[in-house]
């Protein structure tokens, strides 16, 4: 980028992907502002939705985030979006090691769906539903953490419910984006 007005007029886009049911859209809601909603329904396809950010440089960012359905049927929908976004937020379910086991599948199909725009996308794996009882917990932080540090992906835990990490972790994201596209 040649000045730093064209870097803020472009639009940092950020899908959020994982398992049906892991809390992506409940992480999109808080993100937005939204009040936390027990009765989620699961996502249409795609949500869009825009973000302002501060990050640690003081530097004010915009960012698209696009929400996504983890349900099979609209694959090829949200896939067709990937090519563009910088980066992913890939969301399980601390409770659910299928949901755990399924974020190495969304990785592959992430990565294989990017065009070669000279850019490598940024990867943040969220646990998300730590707020949850520790004896329903099946996905062990430092497990996770473990496969985010070998694939070079950051990571966060979070929880939608009691908006714990929401914010820090897409503005982790989205500075980690920034440094990588300036
Ligand atoms: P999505 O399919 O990934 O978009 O998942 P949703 O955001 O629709 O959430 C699926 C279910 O998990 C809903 O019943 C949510 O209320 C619940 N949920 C989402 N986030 C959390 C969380 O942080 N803690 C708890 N306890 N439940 C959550
Ligand atoms: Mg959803």
């Amino acid at each position: 980028f040649t000045n730093e007005r064209e870097l803020n007029e472009t639009i940092i886009k950020v899908m959020v992907l994982g398992d049906s049911g892991a809390g992506k859209s409940q992480l999109f809601q808080r993100l937005l502002g939204k009040p936390f909603n027990p009765s989620s329904k699961p996502t249409a396809g795609i949500d869009f939705g825009t973000l302002t950010v501060k990050i640690a440089s003081g530097k004010i960012i915009k960012a698209q985030i696009v929400d996504t359905s983890g349900l099979e049927r609209f694959r090829s929908i949200i896939q067709s979006y990937w090519n563009l976004a910088t980066g992913a937020i890939i969301v399980y379910d601390v409770t659910s090691m299928d949901s755990f086991n399924a974020v190495r599948k969304w990785v592959r199909d992430f990565k294989s769906k990017q065009g070669n725009k000279g850019i490598e996308p940024v990867i943040m794996i969220v646990g998300n539903k730590v707020d949850r009882a520790k004896s329903e917990r099946q996905v062990p932080t430092h497990e996770a953490q473990a496969y985010a540090l070998a694939q070079g992906f950051l990571f966060m835990e979070t929880s939608a419910s009691e908006n714990r990490n929401v914010d820090l972790a897409f503005n982790v994201l989205l500075t980690d984006i920034y440094y990588s596209i300036a």
